[in-house]
């Protein structure tokens, strides 16, 4: 991570409340995630924010779930956001929920009717938003506007009480109809609502808007920056029109442009419907943009940080390319990543003067790039192996550097071979290449005298192990999904999943463990799949080496 980077506009912030001695040089966040979808990459920046900013300023983060809508939420969902939470390398202070505090709102919204400041009013939905006017016209008032104090404290009891249907009535606070700010012009406080909630079960069938909930959690819990993104920007005012009202803590609003990532959707609205349509394979479905989907991809928590540190915070939003999210995760993998070798379309390769029956062993480093080597690894070398097919050329061109009939190239770590002959089947494709190998070419011990000017990769064939290979792209055709003419999912790229049903892997690999990546040699950055067993082995392709898509 950059060290010295400079201050971000929220940093600034948060430097001179601490030099104004502001809440005694306390700093509390919060990240309030309703629990009614898996997180996404987004909520991973507004994540790193929140617990980065607690850490470097010796403070503390709290987990907040926002649960005041009873009908999407679920627990499946709360659990996999403190899972995705932790996994990210974060420890939240505290595991609250809004729900909690459902008695305490409940309290602030009859002092606010006691003050005069909250009624109750029986129009529906379409009379109240005919009544709010328009950005350049005042709202007109109602006579529920009216309503006395006691009479208020009655009907709102009897909304607690579960004596009105569904949109019978709600409760509002009496602001300024004629506001400038159309959000302020006497906004819902309570609706009714005869729901099920995931965790206060039917004591509730009045559940408190966001904007009722939210500011007041905050006080609540005495969060002294509350981050949110941009589109709360119109509702800061209410948020502390209400603190004033209710002279509790003083929490402040701050916002922050939202992460927007180039070829995939973010809503979880849309993500959902990803899910339940079949389109893609649940919730972690390596292409989706989900914390979840981007572990089983083989994302590391470390390459997710490095980029939300990267796109940083700015007040204006921006379109992230996908491709720097590629470049962290390739750059932290070429650290870590154990190479192997693997061919995902094979062809048969017969050294022909190789004694039939023998076989060696060769070794080969883990990883050459890592700091102070990884150690290496054995795997055997026979008579027939397995090479990629696109490594030999029939009729090979001027710049060809692989396998070709008379052309010489290194099989990595053995021997020198070079192309003698192919077979064809009827329909023309090569069955099978025949060479001839220079034994004093071994590496390591090479005293042939000959340079190459290609190596490629191979696997013995007797001693491989089979794979399935999943390999994806992009799960959008498009940039910008949402925003093209039609349904988002006409946009989807049906080439996001190839799958390879027989690759053949290095036996070692059937050691592979889930969650440790590694890197096919020429070929990519690999995972196991969460579905893989050892009869059955299941690699999914986390990123390729290079930009596959730059050149497009
Ligand atoms: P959606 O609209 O898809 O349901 P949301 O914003 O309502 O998403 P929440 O669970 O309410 O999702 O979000 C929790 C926190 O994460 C909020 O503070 C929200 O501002 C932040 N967040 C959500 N999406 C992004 C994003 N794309 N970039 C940055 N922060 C985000
Ligand atoms: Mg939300």
């Amino acid at each position: 991570m950059s060290e010295e980077r400079s201050l971000n506009f929220i940093e600034e912030i948060v430097e001179e409340d601490l030099a104004n001695g502001k809440h005694a040089g306390r700093v509390l966040t919060r990240f309030p995630p309703e629990p009614n979808g898996y997180l996404h990459i987004g909520h991973a920046k507004s994540i790193c924010l929140n617990f980065g900013l607690a850490q470097k300023y010796n403070g503390k983060t709290n987990l907040r779930f926002d649960d005041t809508n009873p009908v999407k939420e679920d627990v499946e969902y709360v659990d996999s956001i403190k899972e995705d939470v932790k996994w990210l390398g974060f420890e939240w202070a505290q595991e609250l929920y809004a729900s909690d505090y459902f008695d305490k709102l409940y309290d602030f919204a009859v002092e606010l009717i006691k003050k005069g400041l909250a009624y109750v009013d029986d129009s529906t939905a379409e009379e109240i938003a005919a009544q709010k006017g328009t950005p350049t016209e005042p709202g007109t008032g109602n006579e529920y506007r009216n309503r006395s104090v006691e009479e208020n404290l009655q009907l709102f009891a009897d909304m607690k009480a579960g004596k009105y249907a569904d949109g019978e009535k709600v409760l509002r606070a009496k602001v300024d109809l004629a506001s400038p700010n159309m959000h302020l012009r006497d906004p819902l406080m309570y609706r009714i609502k005869h729901a099920h909630h995931h965790r206060t079960g039917d004591k509730w069938c009045i559940y408190p808007m966001y904007d009722f909930a939210h500011g007041q959690s905050d006080a609540i819990e005495e969060i002294t920056h509350s981050l949110c993104t941009l589109e709360f920007v119109p509702h800061r005012q209410l948020y502390e029109w209400f603190i004033e009202q209710l002279e509790i803590f003083p929490s402040k609003q701050y916002e922050f442009a939202r992460l927007n990532l180039n070829y995939t959707v973010m809503s979880k609205r849309k993500l959902l419907q990803l899910v339940e349509e079949g389109h893609v394979d649940g919730w972690d479905d390596p292409r989706m943009p989900t914390i979840s989907g981007l572990r089983r991809r083989g994302y590391t928590p470390a390459s997710i940080r490095e980029f939300c540190e990267r796109i940083g915070v700015a007040k204006r939003e921006n379109m992230i390319d996908v491709s720097l999210l590629e470049f962290c995760i390739r750059e932290d993998l070429n650290k870590t990543a154990w190479r192997r070798m693997a061919v995902l379309d094979p062809v048969k390769l017969i050294i022909d003067n190789y004694p039939d029956g023998q076989t060696e062993t060769f070794s080969g480093e883990n990883n050459p790039e890592a700091e102070g080597g990884d150690g290496s690894r054995e795997f055997p070398f026979s008579k027939e192996l397995w090479i990629e097919r696109d490594d030999f050329m029939e009729a090979p061109t001027k710049k060809y550097f692989r396998l070709g009939v008379g052309l010489m190239v290194r099989l990595k770590n053995a021997y020198i071979i070079k192309g003698e002959s192919f077979t064809k089947d009827a329909e023309g494709n090569i069955t099978e290449i025949h060479c001839s190998y220079l034994p004093e070419s071994k590496s390591g011990n090479d005293t042939s005298g000959i340079n190459v000017k290609g190596t490629i990769h191979w696997v013995s064939a007797q001693h491989a192990k089979t794979a399935e290979i999943r390999l994806y792209d992009r799960l959008f055709k498009v940039e910008d999904p949402s925003n093209e003419e039609g349904d988002f999912k006409d946009y989807i790229n049906p080439d996001s999943l190839q799958i390879i049903s027989t690759a053949y892997i290095e036996p070692d690999l059937a050691n592979a463990v889930a969650g440790t990546p590694v890197q096919f040699m020429r070929k990519g950055y690999f995972t196991l799949d969460k579905n893989s067993t050892p009869d059955k082995l299941v690699f999914n392709r986390t990123v390729t080496l290079k930009d596959s898509w730059a050149k497009k």
